[in-house]
């Protein structure tokens, strides 16, 4: 059967890579299910996409910014009507489970709602002038043209994230989805078109990292540049989108900490564990992959965390009753199985899980058994290196302090969890966790469009999406009006 061959969208046009090349689109869980071929782009492509950007946004600027927003908020209505589809896609091209996938459309749902009241703000501030007859506003201005390299796990939610705040302050956008996830970014774009985005403010050129998402960064018409990957990935874009002076943000990695005290509900932190570790099948930023336990309750929430994870249902997402998706290639396998050694080699132990799943029913697709490692220690690697798959480890300690200590003393800070009824133990977490984002009594998943998402140390260079996703698609203009009919010299001529 012929597959469904996709196009880059190039100023409202729908177009093959220059070179022809293709890729294609394969369902981790059947690798005998194809989902399309879509462009192999390269730095032809993007130049073409970054001109056609330049062009629209000579008059997209100038669209009143409620009138962007409205089409953001009929956006917000179209994916709600195509919800079931695009999940049902998402489901095939990424492996997470039916659930999960319908979640991610909603949050691109909730994004487009959010960011649609902020068309009616953008808000400025005026402030008094040092001079008479004169008056001081500064007011927001868009980047222009900004370029947008986008992840798999979140195929949907992380472009809206991007495209929608970068829309409505006036900018265009040349958009790179990820390899392995292009159709829902399609889909989010296809919506967009028909919401009503004129041709132009959003292109969409697919294809690999270095032979498509470096000339974005590199090109000297792209004002600015959003990435959401890995900290090795970001560290480069950072460095070359520095090198040419262009605002880059950046939203890598994370080894997030679950904190469960002696005095936590032990139920309720056994659901949050499960959820956050093996949600996504782990691959997520937020994604718990460290579970630090105290002595006391060590023992007893070891072996049930051990019986449920092994109890996971893991297979298809699209089929009812499976919990845990693929995870979403065969790298990603290659990691995970790659850090069970290390933890291994390093005396930790595998207490279930640990190795790739490769007999029927999961032989046509990249599965991992949801993985508990024990007897982990804060210095072993698989205590400080992302892993990005359904695999957790577990580290004993012995007081409050001390797991603060632990849970801080990693390279990254996205997210941190603490589990405790101890209300002077919760503020003293909130106040002490190194990290952008900390949860009491809930996983270290389950962020809100509404909050700031981002991280510190090497998680992040200090941008927010969410809320605070404007300040980066925006810039302030100071302007100063002088009505005086006189040359006024500020420092000056007011001066005693
Ligand atoms: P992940 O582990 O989620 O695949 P990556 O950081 O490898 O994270 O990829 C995230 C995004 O960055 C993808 O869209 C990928 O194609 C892109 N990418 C990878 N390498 C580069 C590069 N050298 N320059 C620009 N983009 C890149």
């Amino acid at each position: 059967m012929a597959h469904k061959q996709y196009q880059n969208l190039i100023g409202g046009q729908w177009l093959p890579s220059v070179s022809g090349k293709t890729f294609q689109n394969i369902n981790p869980a059947d690798h005998s299910d194809i989902l399309g071929t879509f462009p192999s782009s390269n730095a032809e492509d993007v130049a073409l996409a970054v001109a056609a950007a330049k062009k629209a946004f000579a008059t997209w600027r100038l669209v009143p910014a409620p009138k962007r927003a409205e089409i953001l908020y009929r956006a917000g209505q179209l994916l709600a009507e195509r919800k079931e589809q695009f999940a049902r896609e998402m489901t095939r091209e990424m492996g997470k489970v039916l659930a999960e996938t319908r979640g991610d459309v909603q949050e691109a749902i909730d994004e487009a709602y959010y960011v649609a009241g902020e068309g009616r703000r953008l808000f400025g501030q005026t402030t008094p002038s040092e001079l008479a007859n004169k008056f001081a506003m500064s007011v927001r201005m868009p980047v222009g043209v900004v370029g947008m390299i986008a992840p798999w796990n979140f195929p949907m939610a992380i472009p809206s994230w991007k495209l929608f705040p970068a829309l409505v302050s006036g900018n265009t956008c040349v958009i790179k989805p990820a390899e392995d996830t292009p159709l829902s970014t399609y889909n989010l774009v296809q919506t967009l078109i028909d919401a009503g985005v004129p041709a132009g403010v959003i292109n969409i050129v697919s294809g690999f990292g270095p032979e498509a998402g470096a000339p974005l960064v590199e090109h000297p018409d792209v004002r600015a540049i959003s990435f959401t990957g890995s900290s090795a990935v970001g560290s480069i874009i950072g460095q070359r989108a520095s090198a040419n002076f262009k605002p880059v943000s950046l939203e890598m990695g994370g080894k997030n900490a679950m904190i469960v005290m002696d005095d936590a509900n032990l139920e309720l932190a056994l659901e949050g564990a499960l959820w956050g570790a093996f949600g996504t099948t782990g691959q997520r930023c937020t994604a718990t992959s460290r579970i630090l336990l105290h002595k006391s309750i060590a023992a007893e929430f070891t072996q049930k965390l051990v019986a449920r994870a092994a109890a996971l249902k893991v297979g298809n997402g699209l089929e009812e009753g499976i919990e845990v998706g693929p995870q979403v290639n065969s790298d990603q396998i290659a990691t995970s199985t790659k850090y069970v050694a290390i933890a291994e080699a390093e005396g930790a132990k595998i207490l279930t899980g640990g190795k790739a799943l490769t007999e029927a029913p999961y032989a046509n697709g990249t599965f991992f058994a949801p993985t508990v490692i024990g007897s982990v220690t804060p210095s072993m690697r698989i205590a400080r290196e992302e892993v990005f798959g359904p695999v957790v480890a577990l580290i004993e300690f012995n007081t409050f302090e001390e797991a603060i200590e632990i849970a801080n003393s990693i390279d990254y800070g996205l997210s941190t969890s603490l589990y405790s009824r101890d209300v002077n133990r919760a503020f003293t977490a909130m106040r002490d966790l190194e990290a952008g984002i900390t949860y009491i009594n809930a996983p270290t998943i389950g962020a809100e469009v509404h909050l700031p998402f981002g991280g510190v140390k090497q998680t992040g260079n200090g941008h927010r999406e969410g809320n605070g996703a404007i300040d980066f698609y925006t810039i302030w203009k100071a302007v100063y009006f002088d009505y005086s009919d006189t040359l006024q010299r500020a420092q000056i001529d007011n001066a005693e």
